[in-house]
């Protein structure tokens, strides 16, 4: 066969005249290669045209974007699935697996993966014969479909199992976790693991080798076989699996439990069978409103790394990148914004008056900058190699050569406004400074700069190796330029960076003021603070507000609280029973006991029910007691959060109610099935709202519905557009 080579739109199909046909996709106008509906096409016509002519020896599959192989399926596709019925979407399903399913029903094939192979993807190469994935750092394997609140639908859980056993292939696809060339080697998903430079020619050869075998038939018959499964490991796996995932999602999130059961029933029939059974749970799935949630929060996740966060028409001159910074403070936040910084791979400077604070902080942040997720402990090594890129110091003139500097010192006016004074001299005109303030406006900080044009806020939020959120804040004189530059930065560290106006608050302590202050009314009114937190859980928060006044603490929050009260005293007053507790030393869990009493101090202490509690400093302050059903009280915690909320969108704060809902999402761990707090808002309805806050009406203006809020109730729009 003479040598033969076209192209299609996303795909070269190269026929070489040793008869071992290339395929290379490379989807046009992406970033990186999807499994588009054009691409499922191409696939398909090339494969048709392939079948036509004298067989091919092999075929190999592999990518012409470098770090993708394909990074999963078309989202646009995912977005479209809450509107279809159910037989479409398992006659979607069908389709995409009758597609693949010809990749192994001719002429061996191998893929070569090289980049990110996920969802689609990999079930695109576990369709094919053989994989061979490369050894770069950018080379993942992985099923995310979990995290969209769906299961793979293109045969990923009919081969899996099949190919990697069915306890690996549940912890796999139900985890989500990608894995790397090497451990999808050694996990058998894969059959080489190799360097870039050589994949393709070890493809070659694989194909070489097992034609003179029986491998390439004898992995086909296992494959469309039921899996060999003695029944005490098939309890054993449905028992424990379905207990862990229990445990780890509460019963909220479908998806893991329906990726145990579909792999379970579909190990035990043939896989014409299995690919029904999956097609129909996958169809199931894609109903639900967490999968439609979960879609939604994903894509508000996409728009934010697009995003530069200065408006649309300003993208074309691309951000400063900010390589040299350094932070101010190095209490328990500049801690962890440098840790932020050494996990991100960039060096960073820290500075503090105090040499005992910095001695103090800086085994810590070394212990989390290497901290090793899958061993959950700290590497050593990597922590010693990190030491090198940490520069402290005692003396602000260390900031010379910083082109940013974050300052993140004691909560006071009159000190940060100081120390930003100072941060001013002591660096060059083009540095960047941003403050870590959690209450001062930044108009008001900005003061005493010369130059305020360079100047922001940049809030991060406790702890912050796990809260992915930062405020950046645009004070009045703030440029463009500052911005765009601290937004990146900011997406460098690992962070969603969401920009907001200069306004009491923010956006997130605003709206979780009038949330942490409810609770407390209802403990007033005799509501157990236990009940109150355990309904918050039950809605899907990662902890009740009452134990987050622990973890905040007392006096913290009392200050945060005086500062909204003076704002937005009409509706958020402050609490007597903060400063109460602040006098009385219950100061939460740094003290051993605030609302609750601890076993001991910090966040490891386990809440005990033996000691006093806050009891005696709340008879003081009592008030009626009203219903309290935990529907009453889920609505007076929520509720004056939503309306809050609303409050902000309508004062400009935020660009659109879409950055509402990441914000609560990354700061505060507003569950992820619920799409965010305006999109739980819309899956309850303004016109319900509406209704729920009218017994709640004799509180004050707190609960009553904003003009757009009743608006949207009389026009039945969503509140999410
Ligand atoms: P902290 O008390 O733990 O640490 C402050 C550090 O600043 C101390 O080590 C102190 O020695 C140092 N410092 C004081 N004056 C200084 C100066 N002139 N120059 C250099 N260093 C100086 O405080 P924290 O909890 O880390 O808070 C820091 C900032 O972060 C505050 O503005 C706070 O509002 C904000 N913040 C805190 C949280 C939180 O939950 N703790 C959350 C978000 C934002």
């Amino acid at each position: 066969m003479p040598a033969t080579a076209w192209e299609l739109a996303t795909v070269a199909v190269d026929w070489p005249s040793d008869g071992v046909v290339v395929l290379t996709f490379a989807v046009p106008n992406r970033r990186s290669n999807v499994l588009t509906e054009q691409v499922l096409t191409d696939l398909s016509l090339a494969l048709d045209a392939l079948g036509r002519g004298p067989a091919p020896r092999g075929l190999i599959v592999r990518s012409g974007r470098t770090g993708s192989f394909f990074a999963g399926a078309d989202m646009d596709r995912l977005e479209r699935l809450g509107s279809l019925t159910a037989s479409e979407v398992e006659a979607m399903c069908a389709a995409g697996k009758r597609l693949f399913a010809r990749l192994s029903a001719a002429w061996p094939t191998v893929a070569v993966i090289d980049g990110s192979c996920l969802g689609g993807g990999l079930e695109l190469a576990l369709a094919c014969d053989l994989r061979v994935a490369t050894a770069e750092p950018h080379t993942q394997l992985g099923l995310p479909e979990v995290k969209l609140g769906l299961l793979p639908g293109w045969g990923g859980t009919v081969r899996l199992p099949r190919l990697i056993g069915p306890g690996p292939a549940v912890e796999f696809a139900a985890g989500g976790e990608p894995v790397d060339g090497l451990t999808a080697a050694r996990m058998g998903l894969v059959d080489a693991c190799v360097p870039a430079a050589v994949a393709l020619e070890t493809a070659r050869r694989l194909l070489d080798i097992h034609r003179a075998t029986d491998l390439i038939a004898a992995r086909r018959a296992r494959l469309s076989e039921p899996v060999v499964f003695d029944p005490i490991e098939k309890d054993f796996l449905s028992a424990t699996a379905t207990a862990v995932m229990l445990g780890r999602t509460g019963g909220r999130y479908p998806a893991p439990l329906a990726i145990l059961e579909t792999i379970l029933a579909s190990a035990e029939v043939d896989s014409a069978e299995a690919e029904r059974i999956e097609s129909r749970a996958f169809a199931a799935l894609a109903a639900s409103p967490v999968a439609a949630s979960l879609v939604r929060v994903f894509r508000l996740g996409e728009r934010n790394r697009r995003d530069p966060g200065i408006g649309s028409g300003t993208e074309s001159a691309p951000p400063r990148e900010l390589t040299a910074a350094a932070v101010v403070g190095a209490g328990i936040m500049g801690a962890g914004i440098a840790a932020a910084h050494l996990r991100s791979g960039l060096g960073v400077g820290l500075v503090d008056i105090e040499p005992a604070a910095l001695a103090r902080s800086v085994p810590g942040i070394l212990d989390e900058a290497a901290w090793n997720r899958s061993t959950k402990r700290s590497d050593p090594e990597a922590a010693l190699a990190l030491a090198g890129r940490l520069q402290t110091a005692t003396r602000l003139a260390a900031l010379a050569g910083a082109d940013l500097v974050i300052e993140s010192v004691l909560e006071r006016t009159d000190m940060k406004q100081q120390v930003l004074a100072e941060i001013e001299r002591a660096v060059g005109p083009e540095t960047i400074i941003a403050t870590n303030t959690s209450t001062n406006p930044i108009a008001k900080l900005a003061e005493p700069l010369i130059d305020p044009t360079r100047f922001c806020g940049m809030h991060f939020f406790n702890p912050v190796r796990r809260m992915t959120l930062v405020e950046v804040i645009r004070g009045p004189a703030t440029s463009d330029a500052t911005v765009a530059a601290v937004v990146a930065h900011a997406k460098r560290l690992g962070k969603c960076p969401v920009v907001v106006r200069d306004s009491p608050g923010f956006l997130v302590n605003r709206v979780l003021m009038p949330y942490l202050h409810e609770a407390v009314e209802m403990v007033r009114e005799g509501v157990a603070p236990e009940r109150i937190d355990r309904v918050s859980r039950r809605f899907g928060m990662p902890m009740g507000p009452i134990e987050l006044y622990d973890m905040i603490g007392l006096d913290t929050a009392f200050y945060a609280g005086l500062v909204l009260s003076v704002a937005y005293g009409d509706r958020i007053a402050a609490s007597p029973v903060i400063p109460a507790l602040v006098k009385a030393k219950r100061l939460g869990r740094k003290t051993g006991g605030g609302f609750y009493d601890y076993s001991g101090i910090g966040p490891r202490a386990r809440i005990i029910d033996t000691g006093p509690g806050a009891a005696t400093v709340l008879a003081r302050y009592p008030l009626p007691a009203r219903e309290a059903t935990d529907r009453t009280i889920a609505d007076r915690l929520f509720l004056p959060m939503l309306l809050e909320a609303l409050r902000v969108l309508d004062e400009g704060i935020v660009r659109d109610g879409r950055d509402i809902d990441l914000a609560v999402i990354h700061a505060l761990g507003f569950p992820p099935f619920r799409g965010g707090l305006l999109a739980w808002a819309d899956s309850v309805s303004a016109a319900e709202i509406v209704r729920r806050l009218e017994p709640l009406a004799d509180l004050g203006l707190r609960m009553q519905p904003t003009e757009r809020l009743l608006d949207l109730a009389r026009s039945g729009r969503s509140l999410t557009n």
